[in-house]
């Protein structure tokens, strides 16, 4: 399931293949991944601009629609496309004569008839038009980006809610970001058990946390989301059953705790 790190990296893939070229057309071949759009709707309302930059916040991505050719003084009113990637979402950029691939949902035409493909198998994924970033965050009150945050912030949000630190953390609407696999690696690299109670860690903890809060999103990026290069040090590799904690081998546990499934390890994650 998509979360920060690989939404990052989507968000550098259409960087680096789709921005600044001419929308000539775009394909809807399921309309379940539309929210608040039609196939008609999206299809008439990119026709014709281009993607100009993009921006990432939690698990969402925001590409601006503008005018094709830049135009300052003809000035439409601002529209942004907004991917969420579900659980099974990508971006795939294909050359004209490539076969599209099988999940592909949404399809983007360009010019030159290369094209982008929003591919989802399961169809949780969301594509929206909206006019404003700030607007839709606000409205669907999302929190602050998980990369985004200060220390100050960070500690003020966790340690001032009630609940399993996991639940706090997985919790979009106070920071957002952080899914299901990425919490497990934050709370094993920061030594808390993922069900103590938020309001119980220290001033220390809280700060422990935030740090591996950077350092596993920043790295995940950094190896590209390539769970294979993840270190030999992470909880990631061997999370699952018969997993043994890489840092003291023993046989590691799994809980139902904010409603998901986490893995830790009960002897270098103690509850507080
Ligand atoms: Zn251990």
């Amino acid at each position: 399931m998509p979360e920060l790190p690989e939404v990052e990296m989507f968000k550098r893939y259409l960087d680096s293949t789709s921005l600044h070229q001419r929308i000539s057309g775009l394909e809807v071949r399921d309309a379940y991944v539309l929210k608040r759009v039609s196939a008609r709707e999206l299809a008439r309302r990119l026709k014709g601009r281009r993607f100009e930059n993009s921006h990432r916040h939690g698990k969402h991505l925001f590409v601006r629609a503008g005018d094709d050719p830049p135009s300052p003084r003809l000035r439409r009113a601002s529209l942004w496309l907004r991917l969420h990637f579900g659980m099974t979402g990508s971006l795939e950029y294909i050359d004209h004569d490539e076969v599209l691939p099988k999940a592909a949902r949404v399809v983007f035409r360009f010019a030159d008839n290369c094209r982008l493909a929003f591919d989802d198998q399961r169809k949780f994924g969301e594509i929206e038009l909206i006019g404003d970033v700030d607007e839709f965050l606000q409205t669907r009150g999302l929190g602050p980006d998980a990369l985004e945050i200060s220390l100050c912030h960070f500690k003020a949000i966790v340690g001032k809610h009630r609940g399993a630190v996991k639940a706090i953390l997985l919790n979009q609407q106070l920071i957002a970001g952080i899914g299901n696999l990425y919490t497990d690696e934050i709370l094993f690299r920061a030594r808390v058990h993922p069900a103590t109670e938020a309001a119980r860690l220290s001033d220390k903890d809280l700060r422990r946390l935030f740090r591996a809060t950077r350092y596993v999103l920043e790295r995940a990026i950094a190896l590209k989301t390539d769970f294979n290069r993840l270190p030999k040090s992470w909880l990631l590799p061997c999370r699952g059953k018969r997993g043994r904690c890489p840092r003291c081998t023993r046989a590691l546990q799994s809980a139902t705790i904010g409603g998901r499934t986490s893995w830790f390890c009960a002897h270098c994650q103690k509850r507080i």
